[in-house]
């Protein structure tokens, strides 16, 4: 079975080709400027990468583009559209309505229009992709795999807001959590490497990128995560202050006269990493420059690091307890500094890593690092959300 895996955000197409039968990427690559200019860049494992530019005015021509590469006699790896077998689509929000990966119809696609005012950057670019793919390719068979649809078990004490309720009732304000599909992706794989039933365990998912989330999952469950609303909330990222003192947002606005846009910019695109250095996201750069002396470059990892120790403290007393801690994504998997550092002085909580193994990893699967003894097995397991997306499509595209 072919499943063609689609991320489509404000500006950009990305796509993988999966042959389910044996897991392997026939081919992938990322549309980017669409809508102001606008070039793709097409790999395969065993060819150079394909580059070029074109006029690409929107996703549907974006997609028109990626479906004739990949039948293209040059740089194809299939022969025709039809032997794709179904198309899954990575979507940031659900809502509270969608609770689980879902096959994409008309009604879907309302619902989505009809929440994005909660999802306005991803929304639309997700719906411009859904729709395009219903008209170059209406015979095939279509899911969406949601961000949010690991949290739809979250008990409500743990998502409603304490401001007036009404605010819950009537513009839906409420924690829905994002980067599920990595949390459920690490935690399933983690799982499989200790050979034990998820259901008899208690893990906690660092999912640490540009965007970073925490989330507990207890017994194969999210009972709780990091992020919110959106994924600003938690613990500081790469130019995102997470959780920070609301009324600091008023106050900015009150004293600077910033409109909201303005101040939802400084939070979302200049803080973080960034805010605090002064320097950069990228936490290679901040760590490095803190390794050379650079006092804010040191105290923005410090934050970001606090802010992930407290989660995981904050997660082992919502489950009582903890089996596994895992890192993922950029950070987690290849910072062996910034996990060290988290790990440090956990061992109350059973926490402790081996230097050894967490310096000398092996990059790309699968890594135990914990100390020998440590009651908490601590794992680097890399994320591949859209190969757990590519399996929710082939399970619902079956039936
Ligand atoms: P995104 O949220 O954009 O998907 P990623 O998961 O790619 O982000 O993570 C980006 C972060 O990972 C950056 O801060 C970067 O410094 C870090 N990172 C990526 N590769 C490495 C590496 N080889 N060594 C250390 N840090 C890395």
């Amino acid at each position: 079975m072919k499943i063609l895996v689609l991320n489509a955000g404000s500006s950009s197409l990305k796509y993988q080709l999966f042959d389910m039968d044996n897991g392997d990427v026939l081919a992938k690559g990322n549309c980017e400027r669409i809508a102001a200019g606008g070039s793709i860049t097409h790999k395969r494992p065993d060819a150079e990468n394909f580059y070029e530019e074109l006029d690409l005015p929107d996703h549907g021509a974006a997609l028109e583009r990626v479906l004739s590469l990949l039948t293209s006699k040059e740089y194809g790896v299939i022969e025709s559209i039809k032997e794709i077998d179904a198309v899954g689509h990575r979507v940031a929000h659900g809502g509270e309505t969608i609770k689980e990966s879902t096959r994409i119809t008309e009604s879907t696609i309302r619902y989505l229009e009809e929440i994005v005012p909660i999802n306005p950057l991803h929304g639309p670019p997700a719906i411009a992709g859904m729709k395009a793919c219903m008209k170059l390719m209406p015979e095939i068979p279509q899911v969406g795999v949601f961000d949010t649809s690991f949290y739809s078990e979250i008990e409500d004490f743990r998502y409603i807001y304490p401001i007036p309720y009404e605010y819950y009732e009537k513009d839906h304000i409420r924690r829905y959590g994002f980067h599920g599909t990595s949390h459920r992706y690490v935690s399933g794989e983690l799982a499989k490497a200790l050979g034990k039933p998820i259901e008899e365990l208690k893990i906690i998912t660092c999912h640490l990128g540009n965007g970073s989330s925490i989330t507990a999952v207890d017994g194969g469950k999210a009972i709780d995560t990091s992020m919110g609303f959106t994924p600003q909330e938690g613990i500081a990222m790469g130019t995102r202050s997470g959780s920070i003192d609301p009324t600091v947002v008023t106050y900015l606005m009150k004293t600077h006269g910033y409109t909201a846009q303005e101040v939802e910019d400084i939070i979302n695109k200049k803080s973080g990493l960034l805010g605090v250095s002064g320097l950069s996201n990228d936490c290679r750069n901040i760590s490095e420059a803190a390794e050379a002396g650079n006092y804010r470059a040191d105290l923005a990892m410090k934050i970001m690091i606090n802010g992930i120790k407290k989660h995981i403290g904050a997660y082992t007393a919502e489950m009582n307890g903890l089996d596994a801690l895992v890192f993922t994504a950029g950070i987690g998997e290849n910072q062996a500094s910034t996990r060290a550092a988290v790990c440090e002085n956990m061992s109350y909580l059973g926490i402790e890593i081996d230097p050894e193994k967490n310096e000398n990893f092996t990059r790309g699967v699968p890594f135990d690092i914990t100390k020998e003894g440590a009651s908490v097995a601590t794992w680097i397991i890399p994320t591949n959300e859209e190969y757990m997306i590519a399996i929710d499509t082939q399970r619902l595209a079956k039936n």
